[in-house]
């Protein structure tokens, strides 16, 4: 049965390779972004996946986004809360902005947008949530006191609401990420790269593909045992217990 996938931030970066990865699944997918058309009507042409625009942070926008693609597609069977942004900043240099913008579109949009599905979920008796959480909401990360707090929140709430979708078929996990090479990664100075490479005792960097085969497992209907789980995948260099 071709199941019905929403992945949030899913034009670009990891998100579009979770997208393409669902769809090759088998998924009808709806990829979602916030403001950079170019960058989603590109990923919409080259891999026909829909797109819908609006900012996850903001419940209003989530309720009427997901009516509109449960319009179109029907109901949702899968989430996966990929949108993310970082705002990085010393914590005694960082602004309320700063920290607000981060846990706002980090961990507020996890409870906007989980909102709108998880009770058609438990009416039919199905549901994948998947959260993309982060290494450095495992272990801290300087420099990140507002992303460290929402991605080791957005945990926490993995581990919270699994416990209660355990019985109606709904499984809440969360991958956590370690340097993986998109983007935002590539655009670090040399050096720095060359510094975070040398912590990764694979010797390098992930992809946005082995994230994308992460949530497949995680997202696939064989996958109902596992819930409440963090799959780290940061190539050994964080081991969390
Ligand atoms: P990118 O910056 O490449 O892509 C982010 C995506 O999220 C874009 O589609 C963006 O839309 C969308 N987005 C951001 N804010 C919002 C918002 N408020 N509302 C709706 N959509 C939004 O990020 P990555 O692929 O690098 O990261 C994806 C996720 O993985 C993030 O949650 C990140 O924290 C996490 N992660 C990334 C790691 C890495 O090494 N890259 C490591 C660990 C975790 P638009 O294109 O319109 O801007």
């Amino acid at each position: 049965m071709a199941r019905n996938a929403i992945v949030t931030g899913g034009t670009r970066g990891i998100g579009a390779a979770i997208a393409t990865r669902l769809k090759q699944q088998g998924c009808i997918v709806a990829a979602t972004y916030a403001g950079n058309d170019e960058a989603a009507a590109k990923f919409k042409a080259d891999h026909d996946i829909a797109v819908y625009k609006w900012d996850v942070g903001d419940y209003a926008s989530c309720k009427d986004g997901v009516a509109e693609i449960e319009g179109t597609q029907g109901p949702t069977d899968i989430l996966v809360n990929n949108a993310g942004i970082t705002r990085d900043g010393f914590f005694h240099k960082m602004s309320p902005e700063q920290w607000g913008e981060v846990i706002r579109a980090d961990l507020d949009s996890v409870f906007n947008m989980s909102h709108q599905v998880f009770s058609g979920m438990r009416e039919r008796g199905f549901g994948r949530i998947i959260n993309i959480s982060s290494i450095n909401g495992q272990k801290g990360q300087m420099g990140q006191t507002n992303y460290s707090a929402a991605k080791a929140g957005m945990i926490g709430f993995t581990r919270a609401l699994a416990q209660e979708g355990a019985r109606k078929g709904i499984t809440v996990n969360a991958v956590a990420p370690g340097y993986i090479a998109t983007e935002m990664v590539a655009a670090m100075d040399e050096k720095v790269l060359q510094s975070i490479t040398a912590q990764v005792p694979v010797g390098r960097l992930g992809t946005a593909e082995e994230i994308g085969d992460c949530v497949a497992f995680l997202a696939d209907d064989n996958a109902g045992f596992i819930t409440g789980s963090v799959l780290s995948a940061n190539g050994g260099q964080y081991i969390a217990a």
